[in-house]
């Protein structure tokens, strides 16, 4: 395993639409343990494969309810709102206050190549929108209502 390169805000690749993956194979397996090392050594709580560089559709999560990996994720279903502060490891020192819906399933393929429905709620299911919005090339500094500056709260 090995850490990769976070890319930061104003770097194209954060911008572009990731392509789906058809074929998961060692290259893949790989992108995984290195995006969950990558994820881990940024302290962060999700990671989207753009933010890496690569434009495929994976995005690794741990909201302290266990590792997901998860391949070409989509939100199946969601229900209510809730605005809370996010960040994100590609904008450092910002945080700011985003709505996401207060519980959200998600359907994606595990590195087994088994498909998976999962359903969070919380911090979970912020993640699950943050880090799928990477694979559109969307960022949450998009959709803030507000942003804070850490440092002066
Ligand atoms: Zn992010």
């Amino acid at each position: 395993m090995a850490s990769r390169l976070i890319r930061k805000v104003g770097e194209d690749v954060l911008r572009k639409k990731a392509r789906p993956v058809d074929q998961i194979d060692n290259k893949i397996l790989v992108l995984l343990d290195d995006m969950v090392e990558t994820m881990r050594a940024a302290n962060g709580v999700g990671l989207a494969a753009p933010q890496v560089g690569v434009l495929k559709r994976i995005v690794v999560i741990d909201a302290g309810e266990g590792l997901l990996e998860l391949i070409n994720p989509e939100i199946v279903a969601t229900e209510g709102a809730v605005i809370d502060v996010e960040g994100c490891l590609s904008i450092p020192g910002k945080m700011g206050e985003v709505e996401r819906p207060a519980k959200v399933t998600v359907k994606y393929t595990d590195r087994t190549g088994k498909e998976v429905t999962a359903t969070g709620e919380g911090l979970l299911a912020r993640a699950f929108c943050h880090e799928l919005d990477h694979l559109d090339g969307v960022l949450y500094i998009d959709k803030a209502k507000r942003m804070i500056d850490p440092d002066e709260e």
